[in-house]
């Protein structure tokens, strides 16, 4: 039997069906792909826009950015997060270029957080534009934020983002811890990173309750030179055994970080192998761009486009219909849904949502 006929090897049930790798139950209308991956986490871009210039994420010359009638409105994205939610999607991120510096993301933010379907809103930023008071971070419903920080010394956060912007990362840091909210950050290992740093970053889960994540860099950079990571995540790894006693923490099934508990320490630390790509045989995980294209894979093509459905009249059975279909069409894993692209995948991870 191949993959196809696995994932089809559903056991019809009431209206429940049961996949051939889960003994999980799950609504009739759930998104499975071809190798029976029940797919319940949403990655949604609100916008291709960016205060910052990552050097690992925005070339130096920028990006071209789509005109404001490409993009999703508000409406339409509301309108997303319910068909997908039919669909079985209880996680939703919400992503960019930066997120919080798309007017109305909080207004956005309260009006889906109603959503029975949703177990989950979380939200990746860089920090540097969140709201100033913990009641509007509250009132916001978000569940965990990723903040992005490259650095924790000012001048090298400098060079890294394009702008002086450490201060504002770290307030940003300090303020999501004290509202309660769940807090993991993210660090890419680009050239700049110096063993010496690493530590320092990961020091920030010395005494706070957070998850230090590093993350392999990869080939978003928007431009189209050939492509080397300085760092991976097992050069990583074998840094904090030098430095610290480190015992890893059981990963679950379709989570991308190798986490590590260290002695003395409140929070974690942990890699993403997101160039080596060792965890997709669990992925659960579709994107959104901001201009309403769908994409299985991170590294893979758009493979549905969303706002031509939107803006053409279909209803929501028909649109998701369509979905069901693409999704099914998910590739195994990034190194394959690279191939199918042929080209090297060179786009700005701005314009995917990271
Ligand atoms: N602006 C927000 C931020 O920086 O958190 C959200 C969007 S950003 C594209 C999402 C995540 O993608 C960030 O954690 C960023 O570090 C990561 N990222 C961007 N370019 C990357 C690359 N080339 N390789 C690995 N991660 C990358
Ligand atoms: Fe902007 Fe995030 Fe890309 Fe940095 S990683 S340039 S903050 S979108």
């Amino acid at each position: 039997m191949d993959n196809i006929d696995l994932a089809h090897n559903v056991l019809k049930h009431n209206g429940l069906k049961q996949t051939a790798f889960s003994s999980e139950i799950i609504p009739d209308n759930s998104l499975i792909d071809s190798h029976g991956r029940i797919i319940d986490y949403l990655r949604l871009s609100v916008t291709e826009r960016c205060n910052l210039r990552c050097s690992y994420c925005m070339p130096e010359e920028g990006i071209r950015l789509k005109p404001r009638s490409e993009i999703l409105t508000w409406e339409e994205i509301a309108r997303v997060v319910g068909i997908f939610t039919d669909l079985g999607i209880s996680r939703l991120r919400i992503t960019g270029g930066e997120p919080f510096i798309r007017k109305g993301l909080p207004r956005f933010l309260e009006s889906i957080s109603g959503n029975p379907k949703l177990k989950g809103i979380f939200v990746t930023t860089n920090g540097t534009e969140l709201p100033k008071s913990i009641n509007g971070l509250q009132r916001m419903n978000i569940a965990g934020i990723n903040l992005s920080i490259d650095s924790v010394s000012p001048d090298l956060y400098r060079r890294i983002a394009g702008k002086n912007k450490l201060d504002s990362a770290l307030n940003a840091f300090q303020f999501i811890l004290d509202s309660g909210i769940r807090l993991k950050t993210n660090t890419v290992l680009n050239k700049f990173l110096n063993e010496s740093e690493i530590i320092k970053i990961a020091e920030l889960a010395r005494t706070n309750p957070v998850d230090v994540r590093f993350i392999e860099e990869m080939p978003f950079g928007g431009n189209s030179n050939s492509f080397k990571p300085k760092l991976s995540a097992d050069d990583v790894i074998n840094l904090f055994d030098r430095h610290y006693n480190i015992t890893p923490v059981s990963r679950k099934d379709n989570s991308t970080a190798a986490l590590y508990k260290v002695d003395g320490f409140a929070g974690r630390i942990g890699v993403i192998a997101g160039y080596s790509r060792t965890f997709c045989s669990g992925c659960n995980r579709i994107r959104i761009t901001a201009d309403g294209q769908l994409k299985n894979c991170l590294y893979g093509g758009r493979v549905l486009d969303i706002r031509n459905l939107l803006r053409g009249g279909h209803d929501d059975c028909e649109i998701q219909n369509s979905i069901i279909e693409a999704v099914s069409g998910k590739l195994e894993d990034g190194f394959a849904a690279s191939r199918q692209i042929k080209s090297h995948p060179s786009e700005s991870m701005s314009l995917i949502g990271g």
